[in-house]
C-alpha cells in the first residue's frame, strides 16, 4: 500500500483522492514514512516537517468533505529550502540562515497552500543555489537515487532527488542558470524553468536578481504543467513578474506536435558531450520527427560567451544580494563589540567558499575601473545571446538540446575544480540569459543506467507550446516511469 501511493503521479493520486478511494493524510503518510525510510541515504531533506504535514493533509480532507475539490488538495510536494516558509526553518543551505525562521511565507508556495497542497518538508540545495551538485551546501551532500555515489545535481538537488526517489509526487526549485533542469536530467523527471517574469519571486531569497526563476519538478510533464499553472502569473509584491493571464498549462498537452517546427542547434552537439547523451538526444529528436514535427538545424552563434557572461551577471547581482546578510537582521550574530569586526566574523564563518568565491569575482566586475570591462560588458553579450533566441524563433517553435553535457558525476569528482563544476550548466544557461522557457524530459539512460535529460526551450511566455512538445514525446516514450533501484 504504502510503496504503491509513492508511486503515483499527482494525476493519479488527485484522481484517487477525488475519488475517496484514499485520503490525504494516507497520501501523507505514506510519503513521510518513505521519507524515513531512505531519507538517511539519500539525504534530500534539510528539515522534515512531520505535524505540519499531517495537520495540513486533514485539513485537505476537512476540506473535500466540505465539497472543496482545489487543483492540488492533499497533494504532498516538497519544497526548496530557498524559498520562504512562515514558521518553518529557510537556510538557504548556509550556516549564515541557521536556526532563520520566516514570518511568511512567499507567493509560489502559498499559492500552492491556497490549491490545497501539503508540505513534507524543506530540500537540501547547494548554498545560496550556487552550485551543481549540493556539494556547496553547508549541511551536506544530497545523493543521486540512481546511484548514492553520485551527486543528483544542483542546486535543487534534494527537490530533484525527493521526487526520483518517491519522497514527494512534486516539488518546487529554482533556477538561476540550470538549478532546476540540471538536477531533473540527473535524477530522470520531468522538470520545468518558466520564462523571467512567469512566476513571482516573493519570497525567493535572491542570487541573481535578473536571473532567478521558480520552477517544477515532477514524475511527468502534466504534473509539472499542473503545478506550474498553480503558480504562476503576476505579483504586485513583485514588481519583475508579468501581468499577463495565466494560460491553461494542462490543456495545452494535446499530444499533437504534426507540423510543430523543431530547431536543433549546431553549437549544443560538442566536443566533451557524453556520447550516449548525443545518442539518446538525436534519438529523442528522430522520434518527434516521426510524430510529425519538423526538425532542422539552427545556429546560435553567441552560445560560447554563455558561461563567461553568467559568471559575471551571477556573481556580481549576488554580491550585491548578499550584502543583507550581516548578522543583524536574520541568522546567528558572531559579535566582537564592533561593528566592522562584527560583520567581519558573522559572514566570514557563515558563508561557504564558494559564496565567498562568487561574492569577491562579482564586487570585482562591478568595481570602479572595471565595471566597463567586465560586468556592462558582459550585459552586452548578453543580448546579443536573447537576439540568438530571437531570431532562432522567427524559423522554429522549440528547439531541442542536450541538458547536460554528461550524466550524473561521482560525489567529490568535481568539487574541488569550480570549472568543471561550472561546465555543467554549459547548455543550460543560455535559456536563463535570455529570459526564456527551458523544460527537461527524460530520454534514456546510459551505460551505466544513468537517466538523460532531453531539454525543450521556447521562447519567452511560450510555456504551452514547450509543455506540449514535452509531453508529446513523453507520451510516445516510457523512460519516465522507470524507477531507481531502491
Ligand atoms: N550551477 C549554476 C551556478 O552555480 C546555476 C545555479 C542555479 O541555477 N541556481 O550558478
Amino acid at each position: 500500500m504504502t510503496t504503491d501511493l509513492t508511486d503515483l503521479t499527482i494525476t493519479q493520486a488527485r484522481d484517487k483522492l477525488r475519488a475517496g478511494d484514499i485520503s490525504a493524510v494516507q497520501l501523507t503518510q505514506a510519503h513521510l514514512d518513505r521519507i524515513h525510510a531512505l531519507d538517511p541515504q539519500i539525504r534530500a531533506f534539510l528539515t522534515i516537517t512531520d505535524e505540519k504535514a499531517l495537520d495540513a493533509a486533514a485539513q485537505a480532507d476537512q476540506r473535500r468533505q466540505q465539497g472543496d475539490d482545489a487543483p492540488l488538495l492533499g497533494i504532498p510536494l516538497a519544497i526548496k529550502d530557498v524559498l520562504i516558509t512562515k514558521g518553518v526553518p529557510t537556510t538557504c543551505g548556509s550556516h549564515i540562515l541557521e536556526g532563520f525562521v520566516p514570518p511568511y511565507t512567499g507567493t509560489a508556495v502559498q499559492k500552492l497552500f491556497d490549491a490545497g497542497a501539503v508540505m513534507l518538508g524543506k530540500t537540501n540545495t547547494d548554498e545560496f543555489a550556487m552550485g551543481s551538485s549540493t556539494e556547496n551546501s553547508g549541511y551536506f551532500t544530497t545523493h543521486n537515487p540512481w546511484d548514492l555515489d553520485r551527486v543528483p545535481g544542483g542546486s535543487s538537488g534534494g527537490s530533484a532527488a525527493a521526487v526520483a526517489a518517491g519522497m514527494a509526487l512534486g516539488a518546487l526549485g529554482t533556477d538561476t542558470g540550470g538549478s532546476v533542469r540540471q538536477p531533473a536530467a540527473l535524477c530522470g523527471i520531468s522538470a520545468i524553468k518558466p520564462s523571467y517574469g512567469r512566476v513571482s519571486r516573493y519570497g525567493l531569497i535572491a542570487f541573481a536578481s535578473s536571473l532567478d526563476q521558480i520552477g517544477t519538478f515532477g514524475r511527468t510533464v502534466e504534473d509539472v504543467a499542473l503545478l506550474l499553472g498553480t503558480i504562476a502569473g503576476h505579483d504586485p509584491r513583485d514588481s519583475t513578474s508579468m501581468p499577463l493571464p495565466v494560460p491553461d498549462y494542462s490543456a495545452a498537452l494535446t499530444g499533437d506536435i504534426r507540423g510543430l517546427r523543431i530547431g536543433v542547434p549546431k553549437e549544443y552537439f560538442i566536443g566533451g558531450l557524453q556520447p550516449e547523451i548525443e545518442r539518446a538526444v538525436r534519438a529523442a529528436i528522430e522520434q518527434m520527427a516521426a510524430g510529425g514535427a519538423e526538425v532542422c538545424e539552427i545556429s546560435l552563434p553567441h552560445t560560447e560567451y554563455a558561461l563567461p557572461v553568467y559568471y559575471l551577471i551571477a556573481p556580481s547581482e549576488a554580491s550585491a544580494n548578499l550584502a543583507r546578510f550581516d548578522g543583524v537582521r536574520y541568522g546567528p550574530r558572531h559579535s566582537q563589540g564592533e561593528m566592522w569586526p562584527t560583520y567581519k566574523a558573522t559572514r566570514g564563518q557563515g558563508f561557504g567558499h564558494e559564496v565567498k568565491r562568487r561574492i569577491m569575482l562579482g564586487t570585482y566586475a562591478l568595481s570602479a575601473g572595471y565595471y566597463d570591462a567586465y560586468y556592462l560588458k558582459a550585459q552586452k553579450v548578453r543580448t546579443l545571446i536573447k537576439q540568438d533566441f530571437e531570431q532562432a524563433f522567427e524559423k522554429v517553435d522549440v528547439i531541442l538540446s542536450p541538458t547536460t553535457p554528461t550524466t550524473a558525476f561521482k560525489i567529490g569528482e568535481k568539487a574541488d575544480d569550480p570549472l568543471q563544476m561550472y561546465l555543467s550548466d554549459v547548455f543550460t544557461l543560455s535559456a536563463s540569459l535570455a529570459g526564456i522557457v527551458g523544460a527537461v524530459v527524460p530520454c534514456g539512460y546510459d551505460d551505466d543506467g544513468l537517466p538523460i535529460g532531453l531539454q525543450v526551450i521556447g521562447p519567452a511566455f511560450d510555456e504551452p507550446t514547450v509543455l506540449r512538445a514535452a509531453h508529446a514525446y513523453q507520451q510516445a516514450t516510457d523512460w519516465h516511469t522507470r524507477r531507481p533501484p531502491l
